[in-house]
């Protein structure tokens, strides 16, 4: 049987292990130019975890926060109900929230902006961002399927970034829209890729058991949610179905030829704060053994191993499949944080009467499935030099562009 990743909190002599690796400011040298972001939406329960996991990026600075109209004008502390388990970071409480508009932004605006909003507002302002000539990384639906916005996981299909140079807003302002995915559908293709590059994915069935804080804050009610599944989440099945074979389509010139797997899933919420959990059932074009899984869910290191090697993403996990061996595993309580909470825990591999494989599989709903998605997305279009603006565009330009 081929070596497996199992839960360690044993550090090495440098504060790394496989399962936690050491803090960013250990991991990575500080060589980056340290940049500027803002958060639209930052109120929210994506928003707060974007300060989260921005509060010592060593590439990254937040200089601008925005929500809506309601927060606009209050101290972040005053106009955010803060759900995390780490403090709010003081210079952040004391910051005031901005209006969500470029245009009264001025010369205060980052060029890179997070973007953590429901789908029908960044439907209408994220266009106003990127057309102001910001690099708007989202994380709402709005664009996820739109031709020529990349829908990006860096481990699996970096090479889509180079679709955001046929964006309208790109050639004029220099900015543009990238997108990450849904957050079931992340930690699955993460669990999927190594699969499909060995084996190819022929079908695959999944059904969802996902956390509240999927559904923002305050989310679903509690007489709704305690002690109960609630087997339905508004678009969620499609959107996993569509995302999955964009995330692992082929790169053409101008869009992404979708992958061919047919794809069926079931979305339910359950009573659980934290994490997605997903039991998979895999039907493969070629035979695969038990074995040989395992090895290339192992070996799965795209960032770290050969092909992008050498770009120090500091939010990319060493590892970003572990597999779980314990019968009864992987489970939110115990597995969610793997990687920082960048990983995708799997688990449970054994024969499947209708397909070939099943398996169950877990990943953090607002770290890998939102921000911390986001800020991976950020780290890689750094690398590749796509945060190399020249001069903001005058903002007469920035309107004429979004109302054409
Ligand atoms: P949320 O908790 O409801 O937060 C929504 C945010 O949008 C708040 O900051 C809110 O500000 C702001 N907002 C509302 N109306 C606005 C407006 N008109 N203009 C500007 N800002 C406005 O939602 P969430 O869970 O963070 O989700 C945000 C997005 O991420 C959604 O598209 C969601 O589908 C996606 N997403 C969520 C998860 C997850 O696990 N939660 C995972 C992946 C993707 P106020 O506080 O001022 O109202």
């Amino acid at each position: 049987m081929a070596a497996v990743h199992t839960v360690s909190t044993t550090a090495d002599a440098d504060g790394t292990s496989k399962t936690n690796p050491a803090p960013f400011h250990l991991r990575y040298p500080k060589r980056m130019e340290r940049r500027n972001v803002g958060i639209l939406g930052a109120t929210g329960m994506v928003g707060q975890r974007f300060i989260q996991l921005l509060a010592d990026h060593p590439w990254f600075n937040i200089t601008w926060l925005a929500a809506s109209d309601r927060s606009a004008g209050k101290t972040y502390a005053d106009a955010c109900a803060w759900k995390l388990d780490t403090p709010l970071p003081a210079h952040i409480a004391q910051m005031v929230v901005q209006p969500n508009t470029p245009e009264l932004a001025q010369t205060e605006l980052p060029r890179i902006i997070f973007a953590a909003l429901d789908a029908d507002i960044a439907r209408e302002l994220e266009p106003k961002f990127a057309a102001a000539g910001c690099a708007v990384i989202s994380n709402s639906s709005a664009f996820r399927m739109t031709a020529d916005v990349p829908l990006v996981i860096p481990e699996v299909n970096a090479d889509h970034l180079a679709l955001l140079e046929t964006q309208g807003t790109r050639k004029t302002s220099g900015g543009y829209i990238v997108t990450n995915p849904n957050c079931s559908a992340i930690g699955l293709v993460l669990a999927l890729k190594p699969l499909d590059d060995a084996f190819g994915i022929d079908k695959l069935f999944v059904t969802t058991m996902q956390a509240i804080s999927g559904a923002g804050y305050p989310g679903v009610a509690s007489l709704d949610i305690l002690g109960n599944v609630v087997p339905f989440i508004k678009n969620e099945e499609e959107k996993m179905q569509e995302e999955v074979n964009k995330l692992l389509g082929t790169l053409t010139p101008t869009a992404i030829t979708p992958h061919e797997a047919k794809v069926s899933a079931h979305c339910n919420r359950v009573a659980v704060i934290d994490g997605h959990t997903e039991c998979v059932s895999l039907k493969l074009r070629k035979p695969a053994t038990y074995e040989q899984i395992l090895k290339v869910w192992e070996e799965f290191q795209p960032l770290h191993g050969k092909g992008l090697d050498g770009l120090h993403l500091p939010s990319a996990p060493l590892f970003p499949v572990e597999y779980a061996p314990e019968v009864a595993r992987p489970q939110p309580r115990l597995d969610l944080m793997r990687g920082n909470g960048m990983a995708t825990t799997t688990g449970r591999l054994r024969p499947c009467s209708l397909f070939d494989w099943k398996f169950t599989l877990l990943s953090h709903n607002t770290i890998r499935g939102a921000a911390g998605a986001a800020i991976l997305n950020a780290e890689i279009l750094a690398v590749l030099g796509k945060f190399d603006f020249r001069a903001f565009p005058p903002m007469h330009a920035a309107k004429e562009l979004v109302t054409a």
